[in-house]
């Protein structure tokens, strides 16, 4: 237990009907009663999560009305004495008084310093700490699911289920190393190569960076071909906005323009490139090269077909390019169809063709469809965040060495290898975790959770 008391401001920045100031500490409740005069026939020691009304004071100066609530320890977020006080949502009231929570005793809280303390005091896992941040920060759908999973323990179960298999992984190898009259090297070696195989393929299974980087980071499209095929025109009909300019001009768009949207609470971003044209004017050409670079970092690129022309020689080597992934938009599906799916298919047979008209958002639908397509991860993933991918693959890596070893008949370095995966394991909940890590998952967190 912290023997400092910590205060912050637990609400949003800027104005609200209610802002909430939070202090938690040995000190919590002696800072309440020396700010806080209950109204009618309360007193202190109010009663432990109930709310009460009153006045918050500064000697006889009254600084707000408020609803202030006590939850004693061990039954509150943070496991120790936390206050919380609901006052008006003003800036200039909620800085005030939590000024007055500062003469009081308490110390301005750390970014995530509540969080910190729920996890030190061994309320939640390290892994449930992120998921509270990630709940908070979560900006689509699928994002705030996964983290609600999370929170849930979809990522501790599946650790402390891994790590329990591999005790047992581990309590067989000291067996074969004390008791080496009865059983044999070979006979040891065969028992556990097959559990460390199930265990490794069970590891490797969970990783799912694709899908990961979906949640966290949404679904990257980028738009390109030539230029007029009406790229900007889909970029703002999807968008809703005049993000790019469309003009009848070639070239017009001559940097990355970026738009983004909402899909069913999938988050995507679009990117609408240079026309890939092949120009003298320098500016131009820096705007090609960030194209071909923003197709190539992309979810999935789009190539733009104008049906109103014919395929050119550079559209037909673009076509060849496209990953599996890709797709091929025919644009301006209201004008007389020069270029249709089967010419298309004709060059690049089964690339997907998505035929729209810019001008018509109604045609964009099978587009959206697409996206979500795309999109897609599995409710069931357990692990999303990046830091414990990395984790689980360290510890994925360190069975694989222990496979290896035990082929070679050493029982000691595999016991080794096995102990560093259980350690990388055991970061994902912060079983093992030292303040460089600590520091490095709460400094991200808000002040005041
Ligand atoms: P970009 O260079 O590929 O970004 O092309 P723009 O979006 O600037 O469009 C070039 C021209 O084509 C503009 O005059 C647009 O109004 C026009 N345009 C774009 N999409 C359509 C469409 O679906 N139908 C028709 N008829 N014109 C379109």
């Amino acid at each position: 237990m912290n023997q400092d008391t910590i205060a912050a401001i637990a609400t949003a920045p800027g104005q609200g009907g209610i802002g909430i100031i939070r202090i938690s500490g040995p000190k919590a409740e002696e800072i309440l009663e020396g700010i806080f005069t209950p109204s009618g026939n309360h007193s202190a020691p109010l009663e432990s999560h109930k709310l009460t009304y009153g006045l918050i004071l500064d000697g006889e100066e009254v600084l707000d009305e408020c609803m202030a609530v006590v939850m004693r320890s061990p039954a509150s977020y943070t496991r120790e004495n936390v206050v919380e006080l609901q006052i008006h949502g003003g800036t200039q009231t909620l800085r005030c008084v939590l000024e007055l929570c500062l003469r009081k005793g308490a110390r301005l809280a750390e970014p995530g310093e509540f969080t910190r303390r729920a996890f030190l005091n061994g309320r939640i896992d390290l892994s449930r700490a992120e998921a509270v941040m990630s709940l908070i920060a979560a900006r689509g759908e699928q994002e705030r699911r996964a983290a609600v999973r999370q929170m849930e323990g979809g990522a501790a179960d599946f650790v402390r289920e891994v790590s329990d298999e591999l005790y047992r992984l581990q309590a067989g190898l000291a067996a074969c190393i004390d008791y080496p009259e009865e059983i044999s090297d070979e006979e040891g070696a065969g028992m556990l190569r097959a559990g460390l195989e199930k265990l490794s393929e069970k590891l490797y299974a969970s990783i799912d960076e694709r899908s990961s980087r979906l949640i966290h980071d949404g679904l990257h499209v980028t738009l390109f071909g030539t230029p007029n095929a009406g790229k900007s025109s889909i970029l703002n009909a999807l968008t809703g906005q005049d993000k790019a300019i469309v003009t009848e001009i070639p070239g017009t768009t001559r940097d990355t323009v970026e738009g983004e949207i909402l899909i069913d609470g999938i988050r995507v971003y679009l990117t609408d490139t240079a026309g890939m044209r092949n120009t003298d004017d320098p500016i131009e050409r820096i705007g090609v090269k960030r194209s071909e670079l923003a197709r190539k970092n992309a979810d999935i690129a789009l190539l733009v077909l104008d049906s109103s022309r014919s395929i050119s020689e550079e559209e037909k080597t673009w076509l060849l390019e496209l990953r599996e992934q890709d797709a091929v938009i025919i644009n301006k599906s209201d004008l007389e169809a020069c270029t249709t799916r089967k010419t298309v298919d004709a060059i690049r047979p089964g690339i997907r063709c998505i035929t729209v008209s810019a001008l018509d958002t109604d045609t964009l639908q099978p587009l959206r469809s697409y996206f979500r397509e795309c999109a897609e991860v599995s409710d069931r993933l357990v692990l999303t965040q990046p830091r414990h991918l990395d984790a689980v693959k360290r510890a994925a890596a360190h069975l694989r060495d222990a496979l290896a070893t035990i082929s070679e008949l050493t029982p000691d370095m595999a016991a080794t290898d096995l102990q560093a995966a259980q350690n990388a394991l055991s970061e994902i909940t912060g079983d093992r975790a030292d303040e460089k890590l600590l520091d490095a998952v709460f400094s991200s967190f808000c002040v005041g959770k």
